[in-house]
């Protein structure tokens, strides 16, 4: 196909065609939600270099994916560690690259995947929760700022810049946290189930308020102490154990630590190995938002 082919784009009615085709390309590989969204929605809300068509240049629609990490019956294990474990097994990034693949295989237009990952620290390149937020997928919610889905809650979200021109869809009229019941709660005892389970002033991470029409007035959230709470093993782990490693001079001691459970587990986070992500899931727990979809025989 040529470049002048590639560039063109369908007219409204295949626009809305081919918008339904790849979302329900993107369902059938494994994502549970997937929205679009308008490349210069990012406008008001991100600096320069971090928007879709710095990345992508000519980005006309932006594919988002959600899909729930773990299944119902890992929420309900006593054994915690089976929700770090099998908490997050990038279901989501599989559905967004073939879709990618699908995007620029069968359709002739440029497509990659949005590049999600921390790769600046806590600053990754784009945000994968505005995007979420942009595709009318979910709305930031008290616990820790996590985008949340009105059917689902809790999601993992994984993106795709295209250059084919789609449908764009709106982001939520109405906020999907504070849940009703949350509302009732902070009136009657002054805080939300996610917030009494990590409260900041006890040590916690979370704090925040609700208005009179019942919706998030102020909300605190501490990442620092959150990390290293709910995310042990991963590539700060590693840095640490490394160092600590390579500077111990006993040999027999140098082989234990190589050998520890520790640093075993911190090689498995940063290898993507079915291993520790996420050792924190208590705010979440509590959430009502999506525990419907949790309740099976
Ligand atoms: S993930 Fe855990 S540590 Fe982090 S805010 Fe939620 S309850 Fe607190
Ligand atoms: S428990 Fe869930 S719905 Fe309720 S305030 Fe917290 S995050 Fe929002």
């Amino acid at each position: 196909m040529s470049e002048t082919s590639r560039t063109s784009q369908p007219d409204e009615t295949d626009a809305a065609g081919l918008t339904l085709q790849i979302k329900q390309f993107a369902l059938s590989a494994g994502a549970d939600v997937v929205g679009v969204a308008d490349p210069h929605a990012w406008d008001e809300h991100v600096p320069e270099g971090h928007r879709p068509y710095d990345i992508l240049p000519g980005t006309e629609s932006v594919i988002v994916v959600g899909s729930r990490g773990p299944t119902a019956g890992a929420w309900r294990s006593p054994l915690h560690r089976v929700m770090e474990v099998n908490g997050y097994d990038f279901r989501n990034d599989a559905a967004i690259h073939r879709l990618a693949d699908n995007i620029e295989t069968q359709l002739g237009y440029k497509a990659i995947q949005a590049p999600g990952l921390p790769t600046g620290g806590h600053q990754p390149p784009f945000s994968m929760m505005l995007a979420a937020v942009l595709a009318g997928l979910g709305t930031r919610s008290l616990a820790a700022n996590i985008i949340l889905n009105p059917k689902f809650g809790l999601l993992y979200y994984s993106a795709c810049f295209t250059t084919l021109k789609l449908e764009h869809d709106c982001m939520l009229e109405q906020d999907v946290c504070p849940h009703t019941m949350c509302v009732e709660s902070y009136r009657r005892f002054g805080t939300t189930p996610c917030i009494a389970a990590c409260p900041s002033d006890e040590g916690g991470c979370l704090d925040g308020s609700i208005d009179d029409d019942g919706r998030i007035d102020y909300s605190y959230y501490d990442r620092e102490r959150c990390v290293s709470r709910a995310m042990n093993f991963g590539i700060n782990s590693f840095q640490k154990a490394l160092a600590q490693i390579v500077a111990e001079d006993d040999k027999d001691k140098q082989s234990t630590m190589v050998q520890s459970d520790f640093f075993s587990r911190s090689c498995s986070a940063i290898t993507h190995y079915k291993e520790s992500v996420a050792q924190c899931f208590e705010c979440m727990r509590v959430c009502p938002i999506g525990r419907q979809e949790r309740k099976l025989r």
